[in-house]
């Protein structure tokens, strides 16, 4: 496990949000701010979400959004 901060990925309301089957993963890993190192998940920014990109918990971008 890794620790995620605020302004990474891990932590951004894009971060598999098209992705149902891993929400309540992902309310964990924002609850707990710690996600396995390995995690990648599709970014639902309407910037990439075309590009299909997928991206780590570590990750960041200035597309960042605070959930809630
Ligand atoms: S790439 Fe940017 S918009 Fe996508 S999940 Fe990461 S911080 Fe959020």
């Amino acid at each position: 496990m890794v620790k995620v901060q605020d302004g990474q990925c891990g932590m951004c309301a894009h971060f598999g949000a098209h992705n149902p089957s891993d929400s309540q993963q992902l309310v964990q890993i924002r609850v707990r701010g710690e996600a396995p190192e390995d995690m990648l998940e599709p970014c639902a920014h309407p910037s990439h979400e075309g590009l299909h990109l997928k991206v780590g918990v570590l990750g960041g971008c200035d597309g960042f959004k605070a959930v809630g």
